[in-house]
Order: C-alpha cells, then sequence, then structure tokens
C-alpha cells in the first residue's frame, strides 16, 4: 500500500519558485491500477518522480506498506529500488544491441537472479505479453507496440511491487495502445502490483481501477472504474476532462 500525506513539491528558490504538487494526499491499496490525468505542467511527472524516489518531496510524506522513503537509508533505498520498482518509458528505453530476450534478461541479472532459472522467467512474461516468439530479434526488427511489449516485460519480470507507466503508449498507434493496456490490465490482476500510469489519452485511461486529475498541483477531482464498462468509464473522464478546462 502507498500513502501519500500532504505532499508539496516546489522548485526554484527565491523570487522565482514553482509550487509543482500542493497539498497532494491519497492511498493507493495493494494492487490497484491508478492512473494519473492533467494538463501539461499539472504536475504529473513530479508526482510520479516522488512516488518512484527518484525525487524528494519538499515537504509531506510518502509511506509504503507503512515506511516512509524519507526514512530509509541511502543503501535501504537502493535496495527498495532494485527489489520493488519496475518502469515504463514512451521511448522503451530498450538497450539496440541487445536482443528482447536479452534486454529482459538485464533486470534479472541485476537482481541476482539464479542462472538456471533466466530463462524460464523471460519466456515466462514474453509469452504473458505476446513476444514468446521475438525474443531473439533486436528492438531494430520489431515494432513499436512490441518493443513496448519488451519493455513491460522488462519492467515487471521481477515482480516489482510497484510499476510506474509515464506516457508508455505515447508513440505507439491507438491499436498496439490499446494492446497495450489489455496487457497491463490483465497483469495486473496477476502480478497484483501498484500500477501508476500517466496518461493524457482518455481510452488508455479507461483501462485503470482509478483516475486522478491533477491541476495547478493539486488533486482536481478522481473517478472510480468499480463495475463499469470500459467504454461507460472512457465517458465520464471525457467528461471530467472538459471539466478540467484542458
Ligand atoms: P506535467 O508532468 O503534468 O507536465 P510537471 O510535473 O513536469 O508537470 O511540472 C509541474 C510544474 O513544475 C510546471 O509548472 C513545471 O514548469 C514545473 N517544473 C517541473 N520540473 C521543473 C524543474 N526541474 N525546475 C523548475 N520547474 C519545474
Amino acid at each position: 500500500m502507498i500513502e501519500v500525506k500532504h505532499l508539496e513539491k516546489y522548485y526554484g528558490s527565491d523570487g522565482t519558485v514553482t509550487k509543482a504538487l500542493d497539498d497532494i494526499s491519497f492511498i493507493s491499496y495493494d494492487g490497484e491500477f491508478l492512473c494519473i490525468m492533467g494538463a501539461s505542467g499539472s504536475g504529473k511527472s513530479t508526482l510520479l518522480n516522488c512516488l518512484s524516489t527518484i525525487d524528494c518531496a519538499s515537504a509531506g510524506d510518502i509511506l509504503f506498506n507503512g515506511v516512509s522513503f524519507d526514512s530509509l537509508k541511502k543503501s535501504e533505498l537502493a535496495a527498495f529500488r532494485r527489489h520493488n520498482l519496475g518502469f515504463i518509458f514512451q521511448n522503451y528505453n530498450l538497450l539496440d544491441t541487445l536482443t528482447l530476450g536479452e534486454n529482459i534478461s538485464l533486470s534479472l541479472l541485476i537482481n541476482g537472479a539464479a542462472q538456471g532459472t533466466i530463462q524460464k522467467h523471460i519466456h515466462d512474461i514474453a509469452n504473458q505479453v505476446g513476444i514468446g516468439h521475438l525474443l531473439d530479434k533486436l528492438p531494430s526488427q520489431v515494432s513499436g507496440g512490441e518493443r513496448q511489449r519488451c519493455a513491460f516485460a522488462r519492467a515487471v519480470v521481477n515482480s516489482p511491487k510497484l510499476i510506474f507507466a509515464d506516457e508508455p503508449t505515447g508513440a505507439l498507434d491507438s491499436a498496439s495502445a490499446i494492446s497495450l493496456m489489455k496487457i497491463i490490465a490483465s497483469l495486473n490482476h496477476t502480478l497484483h502490483s501498484n500500477i501508476f500510469l500517466v496518461t493524457h489519452d482518455a481510452l488508455c485511461a479507461s483501462y485503470a481501477d482509478r483516475v486522478l486529475f491533477l491541476k495547478d498541483g493539486k488533486i482536481f477531482s478522481e473517478l472510480v472504474k468499480g463495475e463499469k464498462k470500459n467504454r461507460e468509464f472512457y465517458h465520464e473522464i471525457l467528461d471530467n476532462i472538459s471539466l478540467l478546462g484542458e
């Protein structure tokens, strides 16, 4: 469980201070697929950076299973990152000279997985994201959607507790984007991780369990999917975006 308490983030100093996060509080329970939306400059990246320990908040607290990030020593924070966090970015961030299989294996090797189990892990996760037949290909030999599915496989192969997806569909056509969202939502059920997705795309957001809308660094509103079908949730999200004045 992630608990965010009165989070504030300021950039700059003296006369040129920007308040990027303004008293943000929420709880995300284990297994939640949470989407963060808002106009450019509303604080989405700053919030994601604080949640993923890439950046420190100026005030407030973030607790993971009751433990404050602030209370962790440098070495504890490094171990926390290695074992609990997975990332997926708009531009894939795959290593071009390694095959898809080797890209996925990197995060297992870094985490000290036993040699004998690595190939099985790679094949299992690759099959789940639909790239099992492409493991010997280089990133340049597959489509953008397949690259991103590989990046997602790499992000989740260690079963991290927190997965951060920053505009993962930004470079994809709409069919590949929806296919990726279906994979993320379905694997989320299996992994029971918390997923934090930043997207501008209401259709992609409709796959999440909940959407937080940021405006000027504050939580403007939130929508919970509950038992709604994607289409109904999608229209609710669109209505909220128009209220947001984007
Ligand atoms: P979003 O991801 O929603 O586009 P950001 O979190 O990037 O929003 O930015 C929130 C606010 O903080 C914006 O006003 C932005 O200009 C400002 N900001 C973000 N990063 C920095 C930085 N490194 N230095 C100064 N201001 C920043």
